[in-house]
């Protein structure tokens, strides 16, 4: 199956409006697994998958992902931000379930791998865009049972997005009836599924005028969890960065660099349990992922009732220190802890 003709072309992107949309790049990567052993993979200019209508992933759901940014800097390299926590959660992802781990070490050189095959799309240094990557794995074995496939189909797809939400823009929030994960659920793994539960609760907060909604902890429905598709944080009066400690949310990597850098930056970080009736303790709050680094949160509505946090047009001075140190680490413009930025070597063309 050919897709030749719907191949993207760089000189037909505005840089500045990108949006956050699928485009269809050169190249993708491809490697699958069978007869007990990652095959050899390999760069591919296939972007379509052929899997059996039986296929474990299609009935099933045997499917974990990823997603991860490239970033130009200002002398025209190319940094990806910590892809090797990217790799170890891809693979966590996989054990919960039950799936065949890729090897980590192979997952960062085929995200380089893509990176640089499609090096011209990588937006230009100050458009605030971003080459988006999306490495997943899929169950692929015929299967009418329940039970674990032993085939596996490993792909990364990137595509050139814009800043998810311009600027720091605080958004209004609502915290949701439903559960996107359960108690002991998938909740840890990034995994198909877990967004297929939250489509029906994130459409109802948008019809009701919402960004999006906040699920509280599957079980007690008391605490702070998670959005759909990134980690809460809240700054207390008395200065404090606190993020809830709960094993129903996904282990984000903005969220572990950011509690890093409030370290850093004195804000006696801390993983805890978050009340959600005790919203007026904090005096500003945020949503944390690689999407959108952060979103503030402008605020909350639960029980009926509005909470507003530091404004509900202006982004708090906490939120915009932590936002400004972690994409100026991750553009290269402020000196990264160790490890945490790699570059793509795009010297040798093609
Ligand atoms: C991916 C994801 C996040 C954000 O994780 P990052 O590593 O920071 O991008 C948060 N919550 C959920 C449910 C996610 O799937």
């Amino acid at each position: 199956m050919s897709d030749e003709n719907t191949k993207q072309k760089v000189e037909e992107l505005d840089w500045s409006n990108l949006g956050f949309k699928y485009r269809n790049l050169p190249y993708s990567y491809h490697e699958e697994f069978k007869d007990g052993k990652w095959q050899n993979g390999g760069l591919t200019t296939e972007s379509t998958l052929t899997v059996s209508e039986a296929a474990e992933d299609l009935h099933y759901g045997q499917e974990v992902f990823e997603g991860l940014k490239a970033y130009r800097r200002k002398d025209g390299g190319i940094n990806l931000f910590r892809p090797d926590m990217n790799a170890k959660r891809l693979a966590n992802s996989a054990k919960r379930l039950l799936m065949e781990p890729y090897p980590e070490d192979k997952f960062v050189e085929a995200v380089k791998a893509v990176v640089k095959a499609n090096q011209e799309f990588v937006p230009p240094y100050g458009t605030g865009g971003s080459l988006y990557i999306r490495p997943f794995m899929i169950g692929t074995q015929p299967v009418v049972g329940v039970a674990p496939s032993e085939e596996y189909q490993f792909h990364i797809y990137a595509t050139p997005v814009g800043a998810y939400i311009k600027g720091l823009n605080p958004m209004p929030y609502v915290v949701s009836d439903y559960d996107r994960a359960a108690y002991g659920g998938t909740g840890q793994a990034k995994t198909a599924g877990n967004y297929a539960s939250s489509l029906l609760p994130s459409i109802l907060a948008k019809k009701a005028g919402f960004a999006d909604c906040l699920y509280l902890d599957p079980r007690e429905h008391k605490y702070v969890d998670e959005f759909g598709g990134a980690n809460f944080y809240g700054i207390t009066k008395d200065g404090q960065f606190v993020t809830p400690k709960s094993n129903s949310i996904l282990p984000s990597i903005t969220k572990k660099s950011l509690l890093e850098i409030a370290e850093q930056l004195g804000l006696n970080p801390k993983e805890t349990q978050i009340e959600a009736d005790q919203l007026d303790e904090l005096s500003e709050a945020g949503a944390m992922g690689t999407a959108a680094v952060i979103s503030p949160v402008g605020s909350l509505t639960y029980k009926g009732k509005k909470h507003v946090f530091f404004s509900e047009t202006k982004a708090g001075p906490v939120t915009k220190k932590l936002y400004e140190a972690l994409v100026e680490i991750q553009l290269g413009d402020r000196p990264a802890p160790k490890g945490w930025v790699q570059e793509v070597d795009v010297t040798q063309v093609k």
